[in-house]
């Protein structure tokens, strides 16, 4: 069985009702209080860490494309 929520933005991959990142069972989802093999706070805590990633300079310079050749 899946879930499709109205509220996940799929071009932002984010949670239109919360204005945050989608993850699922957090506090203010739909789905707050449901069952995950996976606990909320340990996703939240991996979403976080991937968005400092994201954010930190010069990680993912080698993700950008090089400029076209004059
Ligand atoms: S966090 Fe919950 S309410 Fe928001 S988009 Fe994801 S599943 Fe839907």
């Amino acid at each position: 069985m899946s879930f499709s929520c109205p509220h996940f933005a799929v071009d932002r991959d984010a949670c239109l009702r919360l204005k945050t990142d989608c993850v699922p069972g957090r506090p203010g989802c739909v789905l707050e209080g449901s069952g995950f093999a996976v606990p909320v706070a340990q996703r939240l805590r991996e979403r976080e860490e991937e968005n400092q990633l994201r954010l930190r300079p010069g990680k993912n310079d080698s993700m950008v494309s090089p400029p076209p050749a004059e």
